[in-house]
């Protein structure tokens, strides 16, 4: 087993990257299936609007996040991981979703 405790973290950060960057070099890219938003749980917080980093998602007239752009989507989840009310649900190919979430307009 390695031993880090001895190591200081700049020494260790650096490799550690490497080794995640090179492993995602290899990993299949995910694909899109739907955006999946729960109308009823969203509030129109908007941090799911201003996070996403390709601008997928607006708030509608009703202040409810919908995703406008959907080709752009890269599949990050990070609307999903930032949303406070477990309201918006990203899944991908091959993936189930969640019990009692609908599909976005
Ligand atoms: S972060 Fe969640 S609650 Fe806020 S607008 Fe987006 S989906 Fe709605
Ligand atoms: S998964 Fe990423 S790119 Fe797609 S809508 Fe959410 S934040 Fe935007």
């Amino acid at each position: 087993m390695r031993r880090l405790e001895n190591r200081p973290l700049y020494e260790i950060l650096p490799s550690m990257n490497e080794r995640v960057k090179s492993r995602g070099r290899h990993m299949p890219k995910t694909k899109l299936k739907e955006h999946r938003i729960n109308r009823d749980w969203c509030k129109g917080c908007g941090i799911c609007v201003a996070f996403c980093p390709k601008s997928v998602l607006e708030l509608d007239a009703q202040d409810k996040a919908v995703a406008v752009r959907i080709e752009d989507c890269i599949a990050c989840r990070l609307c999903e991981l930032r949303c406070p009310d477990l309201a918006i649900e990203v899944t991908v190919a091959d993936q189930k979703p969640e019990a009692g979430s609908q599909k976005s307009e």
